[in-house]
């Protein structure tokens, strides 16, 4: 069986993006690090069908973990491409836990994968914020960069290539102006 971490494990914090859950004391992979907590919902009730926040949590077509309410801390945690956590999904049982699936140090920012649903509904319209997706745009603007530098460079090259070119072509058609009978080839030119 998983350990369950004591509530210690994990202190709400500033992240980058608003709060997050942090770690306060190093958490193994596969330890249960906090449950997301929430009344349950039934699709089949209207007024529980009704209710609409980016907290829900659906455990399969008919129940759903409403995450909003205060006690949830597990609604902190943040969304992450490369998680260090996972969601344990027990529809049976109506509860999710979240988990470990990495070594988790203290100080880091606890976060798990939202799913496809999610991202393509709330993150994709606005740019995932995540680290992983952070890093990936960090990288991708200074390879955009390194390129437009080495484009430059090599303009720069051309245009000094091409100023030394034109004088010796200038060079090399005076000598030849003047080595030979102009005109000889060329009757037009004569
Ligand atoms: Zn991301």
């Amino acid at each position: 069986m998983p350990t369950i971490a004591s509530n210690k494990h994990y202190r709400v914090g500033r992240s980058k993006t608003g709060l997050g859950l942090f770690a306060t004391k190093p958490i193994k992979k596969g330890t249960r690090i906090i449950r997301y907590y929430g009344p349950i919902l039934d699709s089949r009730i209207p007024e529980h069908d009704d209710i609409e926040n980016k907290y829900l949590f659906e455990l399969n077509g008919r129940w759903t973990i409403d995450g909003s309410v205060r006690k949830n801390l597990a609604r902190y945690i943040n969304h992450s491409c490369r998680p260090n956590a996972e969601s344990d999904v027990r529809p049976r049982e109506r509860k999710v836990f979240i988990r470990a699936i990495k070594n988790i140090e203290p100080g880091d920012e606890i976060n798990y994968d939202y799913g496809t649903d999610y991202f393509k509904a709330y993150l994709k319209p606005i740019g995932c914020k995540c680290p992983s997706c952070e890093n990936k745009r960090k990288k991708l603007r200074a390879e955009a960069r390194a390129d437009r530098a080495k484009v430059k460079a090599r303009a720069e090259r051309k245009a000094k290539k091409a100023g030394t070119t034109s004088s010796k072509n200038k060079a090399a058609k005076k000598k030849k102006l003047n080595g030979h009978a102009v005109g000889k080839k060329n009757g037009a030119r004569a």
